[in-house]
């Protein structure tokens, strides 16, 4: 009795083995390590499908269907839900996402490339543009302009040019009113140009004129009056 019933034990044991084991369509290529019930990092193999792919679920709730050597090379380790959340990460490590850098960032990209952003006629509308590295890197740009100082705002040294790292300073609004004044038109002796143009042709410093200018002084006496002069009034 006891043995019938140990050997029944055992053949229905074996079946059962078997029918757990069993494949619904396919069998297991012959040599093949059962990766059945293994893990994965996030996988979990379900079953073998045919040429070195097993179907597997992730704990997301997704699927995969992947080759032996990327589970046991630890290539797969997720649907692909695991490398999303590692880009997610990436995007926000700067930790900067609230920042007043980022929100200059963000700006400066927007009124050069976006023609629906309100200033674009005045930046992307006028060929302005961000450098290569810049627009496609905040930390690029954070590294080369570092913090913004409290106060100063983002200026172009020559407002004609880009937004790159030789071109670009955090200045104060007065830096940033003489520079534009720069490129104001200044008529005098029956021509027009811009104060850095009057600085070239005169063999002066931009900032020399629209010093002066600043100060008062009359657009005969700005241009005409030699450098160094003014120790003298
Ligand atoms: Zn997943």
């Amino acid at each position: 009795m006891s043995i019938a019933y140990a050997v029944a034990k055992s053949v229905i044991g074996y079946y059962i083995k078997r029918m757990q084991n069993a494949q619904p369509k396919y069998g297991l290529d012959r040599g093949k390590v059962d990766l059945r019930g293994k893990r994965f990092g996030r996988l979990f193999v379900k079953t073998y499908v045919k040429g070195g792919l097993w179907h597997c679920v992730c704990d997301c709730g997704g699927e995969a269907t992947v080759l032996t050597r990327n589970l046991n090379n630890g290539n797969t380790r997720s649907c692909g839900c695991l490398q999303k959340s590692i880009t997610a990460k990436m995007r926000t490590t700067h930790g900067m996402s609230n920042s007043t850098e980022y929100h200059i960032w963000r700006t400066m990209k927007a009124r050069c490339s976006q023609p629906t952003d309100c200033n674009y006629p005045n930046y992307g509308g006028r060929g302005i543009k961000v450098c290569e590295q810049w627009q496609n890197s905040f930390e690029a740009f954070l590294a080369d302009m570092g913090r913004r100082p409290a106060g100063l705002t983002l200026d172009r040294i020559d407002v004609n040019g880009d937004y790159e790292p030789g071109n670009c300073r955090w200045a104060t609004t007065a830096e940033q009113n003489t520079n534009r004044r720069n490129n104001h038109k200044i008529e005098f002796g029956g021509r027009t140009l811009t104060v850095t143009q009057w600085a070239r042709e005169l063999g002066v410093k931009p900032g020399l004129i629209a010093n002066r200018l600043r100060a008062g002084w009359s657009v005969h006496r700005a241009l005409s009056q030699p450098r160094g002069g003014s120790r003298h009034d």
